[in-house]
């Protein structure tokens, strides 16, 4: 058939078509499987990419962390600087004002730093304020911190604490401190410190977060002033009128023991510790921790005593003492007029007489077992001794 009429053969012209279609159509397959490949392959890259971002972030979020730790630590000893203190003070003040709980700053100050850094070098007292912070994160819970407050000064906030247990927790750093061999170099050294203490119960007493601060700083210049190696607690108000130094923020005496007492008549004898005072007196009220007395002294509150305390020999049958020392914290002190006011008692003592409360720091080994065994007879005898939970 000629040319030009197979052109014209509807057939062949439909095949032709066809396989026009058909490489049409394969064209469009391959276009698009090269697109289907390539949004696979920007889809890839895109995963990547975001992958990397992520990391990124990631990184940038423990650099902000770590930025945010270097900023408000200390870089000679770790502990938190005075810019996050300025900002915790403000805080902590506010939330125990809101939530009315006491709030103890401690402030501390080592004695005589000076001449540790004269006698073995700047760079020996570099380390030795390294391992004094050491002691006191280790001894510090998650809730206190610790901060370096200054060259040599050192501050522990303590919230929901009030200042007797701000006391004993000061004491035993204290204690601590001043039995720990400190190395400056190849030598050991013991070192002391100095430690005031102020406690927010109220804002009577503090009306302002830097208050606190003033307020610790005034009872560690006391502790200075007093021979060193102490603490110190800042009183509001003078136990020479009669007044409770450690009234809570509603206005009565804490009564802290927890542990059954025994109602007695036990005399008692004590001395102020860095000072020449001494006191006598009865105690009415003795627990395991603390005890109470009738005294003729007004006595200043916060202050460190020792006392002798004549418990009958329970060991014969024979009506003698058995004097036992107790290291002891005077948390409160009172005038009888003003106690029995408080407690509706019509006072028989006399016009002189002050009560006292005595919270006990430490005791012997071998006089706390007499102690105890003290206070095991007299349970036994609970009838007679009038014995209170
Ligand atoms: P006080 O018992 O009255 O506190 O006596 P002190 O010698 O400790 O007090 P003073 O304020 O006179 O001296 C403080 C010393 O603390 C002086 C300074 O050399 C030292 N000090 C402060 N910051 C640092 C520090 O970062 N490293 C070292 N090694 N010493 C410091
Ligand atoms: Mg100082
Ligand atoms: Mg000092």
């Amino acid at each position: 058939m000629p040319d030009k009429l197979k052109r014209k053969d509807p057939d062949n012209y439909t095949i032709r078509a066809s396989k026009d279609i058909r490489r049409l159509l394969k064209n469009k397959e391959d276009e698009l499987g090269l697109n289907i490949q390539t949004s696979e392959e920007k889809n890839r890259e895109l995963n990547a990419l975001n992958e990397k971002i992520n990391k990124l972030v990631m990184t940038l979020d423990r650099k902000n962390v770590l930025l945010r730790e270097l900023s408000i630590k200390d870089g000679l000893t770790g502990l938190y600087n005075y810019r996050f203190f300025r900002e915790l003070l403000n805080e902590q003040y506010n939330l125990a004002k809101r939530f009315r709980f006491p709030l103890s700053c401690i402030m501390i100050d080592i004695d005589f730093f000076k001449a540790v850094n004269d006698t073995y070098g700047h760079h020996a007292g570099d380390a030795i304020l390294s391992q004094l912070a050491d002691i006191l994160r280790h001894n510090v819970r998650d809730a206190d911190k610790a901060i370096r407050y200054g060259g040599e000064e050192f501050i522990i906030m303590l919230p929901y604490t009030d200042s007797g247990d701000a006391y004993l927790k000061a004491e035993k750093l204290r204690r601590v401190i001043s039995s720990f061999p400190f190395s400056a170099g190849r030598k050991k050294v013991n070192i002391t410190v100095s430690i005031g203490i102020a406690t927010y119960t109220g804002t009577k007493n503090i009306k302002r977060a830097e208050q606190l601060v003033i307020y610790a700083d005034k009872a560690l210049y006391q502790a200075k002033q007093r021979g060193r190696n102490q603490t110190v607690i800042h009183n509001f108000r003078s136990a020479e009128k009669g007044s409770v130094d450690k009234a809570d923020m509603f206005g009565g005496i804490i009564e802290r023991r927890k542990n059954p007492r025994v109602q007695t008549l036990i005399k008692i004898k004590g001395t102020v510790l860095n000072s020449k005072e001494s006191f006598s007196g009865n105690a009415y009220d003795l627990s395991y921790s603390g005890l109470c007395f009738v005294g003729s002294n007004a006595l200043e509150c916060n202050r460190r005593v020792n006392i002798s305390i004549y418990l009958p020999d329970i060991s014969t049958k024979v009506k003698k003492a058995h004097p036992i020392n107790v290291e002891g914290l005077l948390v409160w002190c009172k005038h009888i007029h003003e106690y029995s006011a408080k407690h509706n008692s019509s006072s028989q003592e006399s016009d002189t007489d002050y009560l006292v409360g005595i919270q006990f720091i430490n005791i012997s080994k071998k006089d706390g077992v007499y102690f105890q065994k003290y206070f095991v007879s007299m349970f036994k005898r609970e009838g007679q001794t009038g014995l209170i939970g």
